[in-house]
C-alpha cells in the first residue's frame, strides 16, 4: 500500500499527507467489523480544498475516513482506493483508512490564523457515519471542534449512526448554520440488498429522518442514485417520495446514477451478476460516459418534482443539500455520487 504522496479524500493534492511510519493494522473480531482491515493513519492535515470548488457548492471538506464498509456498488468513491494501491471493489469495502487524529487536528486548524471560517461539508467522499464510526468515534470531536469556533458545517450520509450525535447536532445548529442530508435513492428492499447491501435499510434511513427533523435538525432528503430500469418507474419514484415525505423531509433532491471508472466496472460485474439482461440497456444508456443522457435525466427528475408536490413535500430549493449539487454538471468533470460529488483528482468526492 502506498502511503507517500497521498492526497486527501476531495482531491486536496498535499504531499505525503500521512507519515509512512503512522499506519497500524488492525482487525476486530465482532461481527459488525469481520473480513474488513482498519489502517489507523495520523494524518499531517484534515480540513482540505476541493478543487474546482467554484463549480461545487461547497469549497473545503473534511473526511475522517477513506473507504466505505456501507459497500455500495455504485460508489463513486471507489476509484480513490487505487491512490493507496488498493483494490476498488471488494478492498475499497474492506480496508478502511482511519484519520484517528482528525478532531485535533480539525481543532488546530480551525484556531489557525488563514482559516476564515467557510462552510465545512462532511460525507462528501465517503461516508462519515459508516460502520467503523461506532467504534472508532470521530465525529463526536469533529462536530465538538466546529461547534466551538461556530464553524458551519453540513453532513450527507447513509448511516443512521448519525443519530448518536443528535445532541452535539443540536448544540452546533444553536450556534451555527448547520444542514444534514441523508441518502435513500429508493425503498425497494430486494434492490437495497443487493446493490447497498452494507447500509441501514432505507426504512431505517427516514426513520432517522423523522427523529432528526423531531428533534430540530431540518433534515433534506438526496434521492439518489435513482438507478436506471431497477428502481426508474413512475411507481417506484413515487413510492419513495411518498415515503420521504412521511419521514418529514424538508426537500428530496433526485440524482441518478452515474457511472465513473471505478464504480463503473464493479457496477456492470454486480449487473451481470443480478440483471445479465439490462447490460445491453446499460451499455445504450451510458454510451455517452459517465452520465445518462440529459433527456432521462429530465424524465427522471420532473417526476419527481411532480410526486413531491403532490405529496406536500415542498418546492424543491436551490442549495437545499450543501455539499450536493442540485443537477448533475453533466458538462463538467464533476461528480455527484449516488452520495457526493468530485472532482478530476487524485481524490473525489462521491454521493453518498
Ligand atoms: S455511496 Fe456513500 S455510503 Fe455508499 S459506499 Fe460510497 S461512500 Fe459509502
Amino acid at each position: 500500500m502506498r502511503w507517500d504522496n497521498l492526497t486527501d479524500g476531495d482531491g486536496a493534492a498535499a504531499p505525503a499527507l500521512f507519515a509512512a511510519d503512522a499506519v497500524t493494522t488492525r482487525t476486530f473480531d465482532t461481527p459488525e467489523f469481520r473480513g474488513i482491515t482498519f489502517h489507523e493513519i495520523r494524518a499531517r492535515s484534515i480540513v482540505n480544498r476541493v478543487p474546482g470548488a467554484s463549480r461545487m457548492p461547497f469549497e473545503w471538506t473534511v473526511n475522517p475516513y477513506r473507504g466505505c464498509s456501507h459497500a455500495c456498488v455504485y460508489c463513486f468513491a471507489r476509484k480513490t482506493h487505487s491512490y493507496l494501491d488498493l483494490d476498488t471493489g471488494l478492498g475499497f469495502d474492506t480496508q478502511i483508512v482511519v484519520k484517528i487524529n482528525a478532531p485535533e487536528l480539525l481543532r488546530r486548524e480551525l484556531a489557525a490564523g488563514r482559516w476564515r471560517g467557510e462552510h465545512i461539508a462532511m460525507g462528501t467522499n465517503v461516508d462519515c457515519y459508516q460502520r467503523a464510526e461506532g467504534r472508532y468515534r470521530l465525529m463526536p470531536g469533529i462536530l465538538t471542534a466546529l461547534t466551538e469556533r461556530a464553524n458551519p458545517f453540513s453532513i450527507l450520509t447513509k448511516g443512521t449512526l448519525i443519530l448518536r450525535d443528535l445532541e452535539l447536532l443540536r448544540r452546533a445548529s444553536r450556534v451555527t448554520d448547520i444542514g444534514v442530508s441523508v441518502s435513500v435513492g429508493f425503498t425497494d428492499p430486494e434492490l437495497w440488498r443487493t446493490v447497498e447491501p452494507g447500509t441501514p435499510s432505507p426504512q431505517r434511513r427516514l426513520e432517522a429522518v423523522r427523529t432528526l427533523t423531531d428533534h430540530g435538525i431540518p433534515c433534506g432528503v438526496l434521492m439518489a442514485p435513482v438507478i436506471p430500469f431497477l428502481g426508474d418507474s413512475p411507481e417506484q419514484l413515487r413510492a419513495t417520495v411518498r415515503a420521504v415525505a412521511a419521514a418529514g423531509a424538508t426537500s428530496v433532491t433526485p440524482l441518478v446514477l452515474h457511472l465513473r471508472p471505478g464504480a463503473r466496472e464493479w457496477f456492470t460485474a454486480w449487473l451481470t451478476h443480478h440483471h445479465p439482461r439490462l447490460l445491453r440497456r446499460y451499455d445504450a444508456l451510458y454510451e455517452g460516459g459517465t452520465y445518462a443522457p440529459r433527456w432521462y435525466q429530465r424524465r427522471i427528475t420532473g417526476m419527481v418534482h411532480e410526486f413531491a408536490d403532490e405529496y406536500g413535500i415542498g418546492p424543491h430549493r436551490a442549495g437545499a443539500h450543501r455539499g450536493v449539487p442540485d443537477r448533475p454538471d453533466t458538462d463538467a468533470d464533476t461528480d455527484t455520487d449516488a452520495d457526493t460529488v468530485t472532482a478530476e483528482a487524485p481524490d473525489q468526492l462521491t454521493l453518498l
